[in-house]
């Protein structure tokens, strides 16, 4: 498909020649994401400010044509993939950062800046903004909402939704949304700001937004737990969540994951363990002993093997090791891997554990997972030769029957990287009817002519599920 004559020269009007790409060559970059999938965009535009969103959005009402907001590129589920072709929105180059409050703990940014440059500025007042995924040097503020993304510190301070204030925004119809303040109380008016974050790019394009910052304990020590298995291990992250002053950072790998890594691991760990647990405690340097004597308290317990304390840089980094060195493992394993992102409420994840146990011995495949423990986000990875189409399907029906076991264990498909198109199908078996109509209405009301982020959240028709 390619744009009618009459649009195309409308917006090459509406871009100069140095912002679009009109041509197969010049929009092909834009065509995948980190998910592998890919679809030809028939253009791709760099706007540099609001109003030239906002006329962008007209057109593409005008002409219904398909938008497709992108930061860049590295969501894992084909969220910024253009399935129904149209125009590729690159956000890359809106990327000033418009305003650093330090005293009032925000940061008015837009859309396109890299996570990583929020974080640089914050720390030059002690800030720090939670969200924190791995991929901040590569992913944009923007994406970041739009997705609702969160890294290794959600242990403490949870996902994007909790650190905005307010967004400028411009819906389907082309409208400017302004929602928030910049107060960290608002109890005036719908939260407009809380929908948007996670609705990745189907009801708006978010141009700007005022991201709430906290204060970056200047201390840090790192704890390495080893227990004879994943239940233990869930036991002593409970108690680490009783403490008032809990962890920064909390990450399991269950035995699996363990056995890829353990050959390498200085100081080694015990022989038989069974899942390994990763502590940041993070604190004024005044209370750091105090708080890590009581984490050190809290992670011992039945089944513990093994604990080890780090304070100096060197000794965290070889604490860490064992977490760095999980996906260059998993790379050389197998040629084919499906990444889950499952979340389970914590008490459950022991079952959820066990369940994945049975179902690597019974199916045959290797299932290796890992992930940010305190808030029951695994990250299961089913291993198989990509070359080998009955494997694949195999590791496809595993996902399957992973999905549906972790909604019966009261979980969600994604604890933080979206449903995109990889889990659009999935998405009525965790969301009843009436409830995706009431998702459907809302989309109506920001999206009318449907040409925001066409195929993504909702729509897909439904995968059977397992009987
Ligand atoms: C190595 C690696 C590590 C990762 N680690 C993590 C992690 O720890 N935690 C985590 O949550 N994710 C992680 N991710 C996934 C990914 O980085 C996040 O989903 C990120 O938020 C995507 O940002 P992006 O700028 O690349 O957005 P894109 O991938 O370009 O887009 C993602 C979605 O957001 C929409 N979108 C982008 N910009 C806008 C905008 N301005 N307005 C409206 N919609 C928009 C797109 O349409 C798409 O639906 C990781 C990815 C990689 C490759």
């Amino acid at each position: 498909m390619s744009l009618p004559d009459r649009a195309r020269d409308e917006l090459a009007a509406l871009f100069p020649p140095e912002r679009r790409r009109l041509d197969k060559a010049g929009t092909w970059p834009y065509a995948y994401d980190n998910s592998r999938r890919e679809a030809a965009p028939d253009a791709v535009v760099f706007p540099l400010d609001l109003d030239e969103i906002v006329a962008l959005v007209r057109w593409a009402n005008a002409h219904r044509i398909p938008l497709t907001p992108r930061g860049l590129g590295s969501n894992t589920t084909g969220a910024s993939v253009p399935v129904a072709g149209g125009v590729v929105v690159s956000l890359e180059r809106l990327a000033r950062i418009v305003e650093f409050r330090p005293q009032d703990r925000f940061l008015v940014a837009q859309a396109g800046v890299p996570n990583r440059r929020v974080q640089d500025i914050a720390a030059t007042a002690g800030l720090l903004w939670p969200p924190d995924p791995t991929s901040a040097a590569y992913a944009t503020v923007g994406g970041n909402l739009a997705t609702h993304a969160s890294g290794p510190h959600a242990a403490r301070y949870g996902a994007s939704r909790r650190y905005v204030l307010g967004l400028t925004a411009v819906s389907g119809e082309g409208a400017v949304l302004r929602t928030g303040t910049r107060t960290e109380k608002n109890a005036v008016g719908y939260d407009l700001t809380d929908l948007l974050v996670g609705s990745e790019g189907t009801l708006a394009i978010i141009v700007e937004a005022t991201l709430a910052l906290v204060p970056r304990p200047a201390a840090r020590a790192v704890l390495r737990a080893t227990y004879s298995d994943v239940a233990r291990a869930v036991d002593a992250v409970l108690r680490l969540r009783a403490l008032a002053h809990g962890p920064a950072v909390c990450e399991l790998l269950d035995r699996a994951s363990l056995g890829l890594v353990a050959p390498g691991l200085e100081p080694p760990v015990p022989a038989g363990s069974g899942a390994l647990l990763l502590v940041d405690v993070e604190e004024d340097p005044r209370l750091l002993e105090t708080v890590t004597a009581l984490h050190e308290q809290a992670l011992a317990g039945p089944g513990l093997l093994d604990l080890r304390r780090a304070l100096d840089g060197a000794e965290r980094e070889a604490l860490w090791a064992a977490r760095r060195a999980l996906s260059p493992a998993l790379r050389r394993l197998a040629s084919g891997k499906i990444n889950e992102d499952v979340a389970v409420p914590l008490s459950r994840l022991p079952e959820l554990v066990a369940f994945l146990e049975d179902l690597a011995a019974s199916t045959g495949l290797r299932i290796v997972s890992f992930g940010h423990v305190a808030n029951g986000n695994l990250h299961v990875n089913i291993l198989h030769d990509e070359a080998d189409p009955g494997e694949r399907a195999r590791a496809e029906e595993t996902a399957r029957l992973l999905f549906d076991r972790v909604l019966t264990l009261e979980g969600t498909l994604s604890g933080e990287h979206g449903v995109g198109l990889a889990k659009a199908p999935f998405v009525p078996w965790q969301i009843d009817a009436p409830t995706r109509a009431a998702m459907a209405a809302l989309k109506a009301a920001l999206d009318p002519a449907g040409i925001l982020n066409p195929g993504k959240i909702l729509g897909a028709p439904a995968a059977p599920r397992p009987a």
